[in-house]
């Protein structure tokens, strides 16, 4: 199986030559991943992050291995900050093939309990982040007019409403509503806009997060991370990533990643 991983990674190697790819979020988890894996399959990357320093250990990481990659400061939510980024983005490197808006926070708390900035926050990171990025980089992919894809990170939790879901849950279905409408609006500039939903992936979200009302058939597909937190077996961001590729690939429009994920969760903010 290694053999056939060699071989694969042979094939796919040069598959995004020549394409500028775009990922917030890219400090940490399914963002490094993606930014990781894209650069390995030949494009030049773009990894901005809130946390410079963790940007630019990926950026470091692209091009240690070869690759070309340049790191960004940005905070999604602020959309002065996002209107800079897109200018200079536009200007060092050209307008971006694939825009992987990724930067998100996780939140759990049940909404009485949840204070009205740090409810705010969330959707002011997790939707209009990625509405902020969608509006600046998809108005330079049309008047480009070579199309591009969009790739917006929602969650299962857009399924799962329940207890302590209201800002996240909140936050990734209107992600994912917002996606099917710019997918309907770019079609016809032959830009793909893929949302992706993850079920429990074992990232920095989910290890400051805890999971409790699981059956013990689900337990046994989950590992537990860290003290109360768990993730599906197999699902590490890694996985995310791939499928990510793949999907944009195959101009895909609706991801859900780990659809086995069926499970009954409640997510309990850590005492
Ligand atoms: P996941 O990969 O599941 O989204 P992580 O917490 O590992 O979870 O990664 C989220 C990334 O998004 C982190 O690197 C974090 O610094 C970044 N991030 C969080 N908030 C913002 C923001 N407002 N703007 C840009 N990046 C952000």
């Amino acid at each position: 199986s290694r053999e056939l991983r060699r071989a694969e990674m042979r094939l796919h190697r040069d598959e995004f030559d020549d394409h500028l790819v775009v990922v917030s979020g890219a400090g940490s988890g399914i963002g490094r991943e993606t930014a990781l894996l894209f650069a390995a399959r030949g494009a030049e990357v773009v990894a901005s992050d809130i946390d410079l320093s963790a940007a630019k250990r990926t950026a470091k990481e692209i091009v240690e291995s070869g690759g070309t990659a340049h790191a960004y400061q940005l905070d999604v939510s602020d959309p002065a900050q996002v209107r800079v980024h897109v200018d200079a983005v536009l200007q060092a490197h050209g307008v971006p093939d694939i825009v992987v808006n990724n930067a998100g926070v996780g939140a759990a708390g049940d909404f009485l309990a949840t204070p009205e900035e740090e409810f705010n926050r969330v959707l002011s990171v997790n939707l209009l982040g990625v509405v902020n990025s969608s509006r600046g980089f998809a108005a330079a992919m049309v008047e480009r007019g070579q199309g591009g894809h969009i790739v917006n990170l929602s969650s299962m939790a857009a399924y799962s409403p329940g207890k302590g879901m209201s800002a996240y849950t909140t936050s990734k279905s209107a992600v994912f509503s917002f996606s099917d409408c710019l997918r309907a609006e770019l079609a016809e500039h032959g830009i793909g806009v893929t949302t992706v939903c993850p079920g429990i992936v074992h990232t920095n979200i989910i290890a400051t997060t805890s999971v409790s009302g699981v059956s013990p058939e689900e337990e046994r597909e989950l590992q537990q991370v860290g003290d109360r937190a768990y993730a599906l077996r197999g699902y590490g961001p890694e996985k995310v990533a791939k499928q990510i590729v793949d999907a944009v690939r195959a101009n895909r429009s609706i991801l859900p990643v780990t659809p086995e994920a069926r499970i009954q969760y409640h997510v309990n903010r850590l005492a």
